[in-house]
């Protein structure tokens, strides 16, 4: 139990008051035994900060000490104070050590705990005490210091540079759900996309690589520089191919990994994965031998996927944070999709949920798979019933790794227990026949042991406590024994009543009492007088001035039970307990597969409750090349502005192919374009809408309904966005630079099938390099990559690339305007924007009415020297000549200085310099 005000022992000293510090004449404070133990377990793990067990505390030294006083804010004290070489020690109680772990592992340390390995009260000596566990960000399994409801990834990579000809792998383990996966990441990209994905807690390499000079700069480029995970190595042999096949075939239970799609050509794959999960395995050895546990490795781990390139929409890094999919900038969950459309009642369905909105899929198929179940639970009461019996299920997949690596109590169980009772409900709520495929199937999976759901109910009390040791868990009638045992707990007094009774009795007393101490257990008092009637059987134990005491064999064999009864009757308890953990254990995988069965029907529930609450209907997915959505809404903007002041707007785009005949030209012709250049003022709402049609496309492919009236969607392969300069000014790149950098990616790697969203590009250098860039990206963009494009831009001199380009078109969002107001509609309609409105938007923005006003006049006097933006006033721009913008501070054009400054007035006749004045006098007058 833990103490509530933990007594911390003085420094040496265990609870019990033996000292375990050296000889008091030891001069070196460093060079105590119980020292000696510290520095063993610092010498074994490297790096990491001991935490070492000391009574009630968790004590670390030197300048773990100091490490541990900083993050945590504990008082940094030193042992040996007085002494000549005092030591710096600080510590936690051992009780709150889960609190204060995450701060260590947020401030990027791992943890090595050092406990005691016997009872301080009986040890001989120094207490026994050694490594019990490592925790690291990566190989997290106990709940409190994990973010529910996203998965933390241990990654391995077996190298990091794709050109040295060698493949890479890339393995990723949930340590805390079992969930394993490993990849081909041979190329930059693809390991730039894997790493972004996952987002790792934590990344294995080769020791080698790890220490490399640049290696953390390399992942940093590929993982935003906050996302930098802590880096560990493992040594060259546990990356070995042959080995790591064996080991991996071992531990996974399979003669060969050809089951799991790791085929000859694969070691890689075989090396990243058995480096990751030897990694794990290491990390939390000897966490059993401190909890009790098997000492087993990690037993939920049974399976291993491959995943493969082509079968998920890609969303890079930058699509990731651009869209605000599951993370906000500040890797927060507020204001994201995830956070506006999750509905899921249990943590499993909102790691899945999250998972499916990072790795949308990219096949039809599968996706409409998932629309079918949504649509079958949009059905209100089968829908509320699953509900319901959904938020009676624990996080079963974190269960199973507890009670996996033998650290569950029987708490754990109860919930087990509870959440296979709930998943029985769940399968009795959705209907016996006619349900799609996906959860038809998932329901055979939901009673995946419901004798051992019955026996866990019928062992277990309901509500037991968290500690195994200390009794309370079985219930009454289940075991003969222990019920023996704690009817001698219980009814100690009346068996003792009794027995006085019958002694009495026969040897001709009236009363007689039968007493009990601490050293010589129970006995029976007599006075001298009564002494003579004592039988033959019994035995003198002690004699006092006026009595004597004795004790009899049924008494004897009494006080060996009784005063044992409560050691029994615990250990009894235990060995129950252990028993049904290991039948639990021996159903995982049925258990792990209801458990994913149960978070598929969550988020399939969880996305009907949205489509329902929130009007959204089902898309129609093909292998077209159209989008076309009808009264489209951002998910997120729309609860911010409120439902019912956010504007629908339509999406129409369609990447039709080549035409090679009359007929296709003309269809060509009248299809609605590939690429949207939407031009209007700022805050009008341009980039609400092209983001509000990429998270369309990523919820219609991730299996959900979208927000709109109706959506058709052809298959897409990647999305790609470009917008605003984001966080990546903290890598010491210029926006520009990362702006151009985002550029190339998408021009590089876009296909036909890829939808790009783009939002001022070229903003971040003058307006002529920045326009001619904007102006020569659409154009291969539309010519040649001749992808679905959405381009938010105010540079209005774009407008006029679809003057000639068959699959431009020109949107703009509608203004109105009366007398000195103006009021953005949000509306986006045909057309090109006449007006920036800056002047209006700066108003909003509180810019003072003095600067405002001044902008007036400037801008007037702009426009009537013809450098204006709207449309008529570009004829040269029109004409199809290299777009041009004229600043303020450009010298204004004049032809009639031009002709002065071509002429050469030595060359010229007085006649002749007459006319030229007249002309001069003529050419100013039309400008
Ligand atoms: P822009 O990209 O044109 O500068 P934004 O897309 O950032 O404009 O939109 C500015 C603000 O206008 C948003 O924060 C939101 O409050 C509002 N807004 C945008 N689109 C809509 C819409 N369709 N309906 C209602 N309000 C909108």
């Amino acid at each position: 139990m833990p103490a509530a005000t933990p007594t911390r022992p003085h420094p040496g000293l265990t609870p019990g008051g033996r000292s375990d510090r050296a000889p008091a004449m030891a001069k070196d404070p460093k060079d105590t035994p119980m020292m000696r133990q510290y520095l063993e377990a610092k010498t074994a793990q490297p790096g990491a900060v001991v935490l070492m067990r000391m009574g009630d505390f968790y004590e670390a030294f030197f300048e773990d000490a100091q490490e541990l006083s900083r993050v945590c804010g504990v008082a940094l004290t030193s042992r040996n104070k007085d002494g000549p070489d005092p030591v710096p020690m600080a510590g936690v109680p051992h009780h709150s050590l889960k609190t204060h772990l995450p701060k260590l592992l947020a401030a990027g340390k791992r943890v090595a705990v050092v406990d005691q390995l016997e009872d301080p009260a009986q040890a001989k000596g120094l207490v026994r005490r050694g490594l019990t566990r490592v925790i690291t960000a990566g190989t997290l399994i106990d709940e409190d210091a994990l973010d529910g409801v996203v998965a933390n990834w241990l990654v391995a990579l077996t190298a990091l540079d794709p050109e040295d000809g060698r493949p890479i792998g890339i393995a990723a383990l949930d340590v805390s759900t079992g969930r394993f996966q490993v990849e081909d990441a041979s190329t930059g990209q693809a390991l730039a996309l894997a790493l972004a994905r996952l987002a790792p807690a934590e990344l294995v390499l080769p020791d080698v690589l790890r220490q490399a000079d640049g290696t953390r700069e390399r992942l940093a480029a590929m993982l935003a520089p906050a996302a930098l995970p802590p880096l560990a190595g493992l040594a060259a042999f546990a990356w070995k191919p042959a080995d790591a096949r064996r080991w991996l075939g071992e531990r996974l239970a399979v003669a060969a990994l050809d089951g799991f799609g790791i085929g000859r050509g694969d070691d890689h794959l075989a090396a990243a994965a058995a480096a990751c999960l030897r990694y794990a395995e290491s990390s939390l050895s000897g966490a059993a031998v401190a909890e009790g546990g098997t000492g087993k490795g990690l037993g939920h781990v049974r399976s291993l996927v491959r995943l493969h390139a082509g079968e998920h929409l890609v969303l890079d890094a930058s699509c990731r944070r651009n869209l605000d999919l599951v993370r906000n900038r500040d890797n927060q969950r507020e204001g994201t999709l995830l956070a506006a459309i999750d509905r899921t009642r249990t943590a499993p369905g909102a790691r899945l949920l999250a998972d499916w909105l990072v790795r949308p899929l990219a096949q039809a198929a599968p996706i409409r798979a998932r629309h079918d179940a949504v649509e079958r639970l949009l059905d209100d009461p089968v829908r509320a019933a699953v509900r319901t019996a959904l938020a009676n299920v624990y996080d079963l997949e974190r269960l199973l790794a507890r009670i996996a690596t033998g650290r569950a109590h029987a708490r754990d169980l109860v919930h087990l227990g509870n959440s296979l009772a709930a998943a029985a409900t769940v399968a009795s709520a959705l209907p016996s026949d006619g349900l799609p495929a996906l959860l038809a199937e998932a329901t055979t999976r939901l009673h995946p042991a419901d004798d051992l759901t019955a026996e866990i109910h019928r062992v277990l009390v309901d509500d037991p406590p968290l500690a195994i040791g200390e009794g309370g868990l079985v219930r009454d009638g289940i075991d003969r024994e222990l019920d023996e045992f704690r009817v001698l707990q219980r009814d100690a007094g009346a068996w003792l009543a009794e027995y006085e009774k019958t002694e009495a009795a026969a040897i001709g007393l009236p009363r007689l009492k039968v007493g009990c101490n601490s050293v010589f257990g129970y006995y029976i008092e007599l006075t001298r007088a009564q002494a003579e009637r004592v039988p033959a059987h019994w035995v003198r134990k002690q004699t006092l001035v006026n009595a004597e005491r004795y004790i009899t064999p049924s008494l004897k064999e009494y006080e060996d039970r009784a005063l044992h009864a409560d050691e029994r009757a615990r250990a009894k308890e235990l060995t129950i307990f252990h028993d049904l953990r290991a039948r639990c254990e021996d159903r995982l995988v049925a258990i792990q597969l209801c458990a994913q069965a149960l978070a598929l029907i969550d988020v399939s529930a969880a996305f009907a409750e949205v489509a329902r609450s929130e009007g959204w209907c089902r898309p129609v997915i093909d292998d077209s090349t159209a989008l076309s959505i009808t009264a489209g809404r951002h998910p997120v903007v729309e609860r911010v502005v409120g439902r019912s002041r956010f504007v629908a707007n339509d999406t129409n785009l369609d990447a039709t192919v080549v035409a090679s005949t009359n007929a296709e030209a003309e269809t060509q012709a009248q299809s609605p374009g590939r690429l949207a250049m939407i031009t209007g003022p700022n805050m009008a709402g341009k980039s609400t809408y092209i983001r509000q049609v990429a998270l369309i496309a990523v919820l219609a492919q991730a299996g959900a309904f979208v927000p709109a009236a109706q959506a058709r969607l052809g298959l897409i392969d990647r999305i790609f966005t470009r917008v605003g300069a984001g966080d990546e000014l903290a890598r010491g790149q210029s926006t520009f630079m990362v702006e151009m950098a985002e550029t190339a990616a998408i021009l590089n790697h876009a296909s036909a099938r890829s939808l790009v969203i783009l939002d001022e590009v070229g903003r971040g250098t003058s307006t002529f390099d920045g326009v001619s860039l904007a102006w020569a990206i659409t154009e291969h963009l539309h010519d040649r990559i001749r992808c679905r494009t959405l381009f938010a831009t105010h540079y209005h001199e774009l407008t006029d690339l679809a003057a000639d380009r068959s699959g431009i078109r020109n949107l703009t969002v509608e203004v109105a305007e009366q007398d000195d107001d103006v009021a953005f509609l949000h509306r986006i309609v045909p057309g090109a924007a006449t007006k920036s409105y800056g002047i209006h938007v700066a108003r909003l923005a509180g810019v003072p009415r003095r600067v405002l006003a001044r902008a007036r006049e400037v801008l007037a006097t702009l426009e009537t020297l013809n450098v204006g933006l709207t449309e008529q006033e570009r004829p040269q721009a029109r004409a199809g000549n290299a777009p041009v913008q004229l600043t303020l501070f450009a010298p204004v054009p004049s032809p009639a200085l031009d002709r002065l400054k071509a002429t050469d007035l030595d060359q010229l006749s007085p006649r002749q310099a007459h006319d030229l004045l007249y002309e001069l006098q003529a050419i100013a007058r039309r400008e």
